[in-house]
């Protein structure tokens, strides 16, 4: 067979089958031109689904008159102009293939004027090599892009496209994402001529706050914890929705490294890490991240769409995210998470609509808990009764001791003011032999009993098996395991690491391994797939931590299991004793299923209730 060289048209048709695969991934690559060029406003019109046209125009810099036939030539840009740049790209945008690729497979109109021209030019291209002329026309200074007809002459492709409606649905999903990625700029979606979505530049707080709103609605914006944390030269922040808030899908994680939409199974496997010990298992969790690192430590440059880096420390990135996001939810400790934001006040009519949405009822109370200081709760619900004893010297007292005799109480005097290091309050009765009622400064608290057990139990299980060394034990019969060669590197490299949790491994083979010793705690029938899993980690991502979350998984069933069950009942001394060690236990708002252990009613709910002005 002949070797030939192909027409350009044909190359960019090619090349746009990797970056234009559908409208929504043409307007992502068309809203990065425009955040280049520095625009503070995009506008962005759709028609059917993006299939008959999808029209953009900003207030960037614009393109000369001279340049505008070159930016529809392939493996032209502006952006970079040597292998230096190239290992650090500052902008979206470096490749150079987008709009050529765009205009060989849709009918292309490009209007732009620089800030150096009196007036706008035009060029159009219908798929076919050369560009028209320039000719004049009017328009800002600014860039309008307007792609007709996508894939009007590919038609196997235009076959793989779905309904109009989904296609929006992609196109609307997009701008919501690229309208997180940068907060500063104004940007709005209208298709078939009805608007969409429209949101402000957003600098201050409140104005991220009512864009994070618009985009992930309120109840995000209630069941979040800000984060924030930086170390070697890294930076996160962002927003991460409460285990409570986890979803069925992964469809609310928008991850962005330097400004730039990724998607990357490190990331999700921090993340998953992160939220391991406190989501059901098959939940998502929900979050909003932006990670600033150094542009030489990030290569973006591995995949035509550029969703998708390559870190050049890989696990430093991993462990920054595990460790900072971990970090946060376990700093959510019962009672102390998050302070009321101000001008947000908790309005009535949320949580009267509690039974509709689960958790909100909870997030209200973080909140409320927060501004425990305040001395507005009123005299009258804060007589108090013959219950509310408080049980001197929990702590240190183990649940064993506390939980396994039910004595009577011992009778200390009657507290005459709520305690400020005593956020949960103090507990007044043992309902349905299932909850705990408390009492506090602010209101009511109820506490799922068995559910708070489980949690404090196992955050003391964890710790005991994590300040010490894991105890291991040898095999009578080491387990050998035949993984990849490359694996086999990996794990030879690691074998410290994983000597520390109790797994003794010796490469015997090129592609061989065995297992000498396991913790004491992991059941031999798992282990192999446990082991080679760990191989497999350690070879594709460069860590692993499977290990300890498998002995996390075994310590949450024996947390369960030996847990205050429902319908035994509790005394008040017992009550309080687990109320003060869920306020110093990590992460006791959450059970180990993320499920909410306890939730608030403040007065103001409870007046309200009863439609009592004040
Ligand atoms: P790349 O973004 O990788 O450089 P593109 O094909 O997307 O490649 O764009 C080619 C060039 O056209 C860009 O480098 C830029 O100079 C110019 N350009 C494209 N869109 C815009 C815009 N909205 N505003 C200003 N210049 C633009
Ligand atoms: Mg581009």
């Amino acid at each position: 067979m002949k070797i030939r060289v192909l027409p350009s048209r044909l190359i960019n048709q090619i090349a746009a089958g990797e970056v234009v695969e559908r409208p929504a991934s043409a307007l992502k690559e068309l809203v990065e031109n425009s955040f280049d060029a520095g625009a503070d406003r995009i506008d962005i019109e759709i028609e059917q689904g993006g299939l008959r046209m999808i029209r953009i125009r900003d207030n960037g810099c614009g393109i000369d008159r001279d340049d505008l036939e070159l930016a529809l030539s392939r493996h032209a840009t502006s952006k970079i102009s040597s292998l230096e740049d190239l290992e650090r790209i500052a902008t979206m945008g470096f490749r150079g293939e987008a709009l050529p690729s765009i205009s060989s497979v849709s009918r292309l109109k490009l209007t732009s004027r620089s800030s150096s021209s009196e007036h706008g030019w035009e060029i159009r291209s219908d798929g076919s090599d050369v560009a028209d002329l320039a000719v004049p026309a009017s328009h800002p200074v600014g860039t309008t892009v307007e792609v007709g007809d996508l894939f009007f002459n590919t038609p196997a492709r235009r076959k793989f496209l779905k309904s109009e409606k989904t296609e929006f649905q992609h196109l609307e999903q997009l701008v919501r994402r690229m309208a997180l990625a940068r907060m500063d700029i104004a940007i709005s979606l209208t298709h078939n001529e009805r608007a969409i979505f429209s949101v402000k530049p957003a600098t201050q707080e409140s104005g991220r706050d009512a864009r994070l709103e618009a985009i992930l609605g309120r109840d995000f914006l209630e069941q979040s914890l800000p984060l924030e944390h930086e170390a070697s030269g890294l930076r996160i922040h962002g927003w991460i929705g409460l285990p409570t808030f986890s979803r069925s899908q992964p469809d609310q994680q928008y991850f962005y490294i330097n400004g730039r939409l990724i998607r990357d199974k490190l990331i999700n496997v921090a993340t998953r890490q992160a939220y391991q010990d406190v989501l059901y298992h098959g939940r998502h969790p929900v979050y909003v991240l932006y990670l600033e690192m150094p542009a030489d430590q990030v290569d973006v440059n591995a995949h035509p769409s550029k969703l998708e880096v390559r870190f050049r420390e890989s696990r430093l990135v991993h462990d920054f995210l595990f460790s900072s996001i971990h970090r946060s939810l376990r700093d959510s400790v019962a009672g102390r998470s998050r302070s009321q934001p101000e001008g947000l006040p908790l309005e009535f009519p949320e949580t009267m609509s509690r039974e509709h949405s689960g958790a909100r009822g909870y997030v209200g109370s973080l909140r409320n808990v927060g501004s425990f200081e305040r001395q507005n709760s009123p005299e009258s619900l804060r007589t108090p009764t013959q219950s509310s004893i408080r049980f001197e010297g929990s702590s240190g007292t183990t649940y064993r001791e506390v939980l396994g005799t039910s004595q009577r109480e011992p009778t200390a005097p009657p507290q005459t003011k709520y305690q400020s290091d005593q956020p949960l309050g103090r507990a007044l009765a043992h309902l349905h032999g299932a909850f705990i009622l408390a009492e506090n400064q602010d209101g009511l608290i109820l506490v799922d009993a068995h559910a708070a057990h489980e949690r404090v139990t196992y955050e003391r299980l964890k710790e005991q098996q994590f300040s010490g060394k894991i105890e291991s034990q040898a095999l009578l019969i080491p387990l050998a395991i035949e993984i990849s060669e490359m694996e086999a590197d990996a794990i030879e490299r690691e074998a410290e690491t994983l000597l520390n949790l109790g797994v003794e491994i010796r490469r015997v083979g090129p592609s061989k391994i065995l297992a000498t010793a396991l913790p004491a705690l992991l059941p031999l029938s798992g282990a192999e797939q446990l082991i080679r899993d760990i191989c497999t980690d350690f070879a594709q991502i460069g860590q692993s931590r499977r290990l300890e979350e498998t002995i996390s998984q075994i310590l949450g069933k024996m947390a369960c299991h030996g847990s205050v069950r429902a319908n035994r009942s509790l005394s008040v001394p017992e009550m309080n004793a687990l109320l003060r060690d869920m306020e110093v236990t990590l992460r006791s708002g959450q059970c180990n299923h993320g499920r909410p252990t306890w939730v608030q009613m403040t007065i103001k709910e409870l007046d309200a209730l009863f439609q009592r002005g004040r």
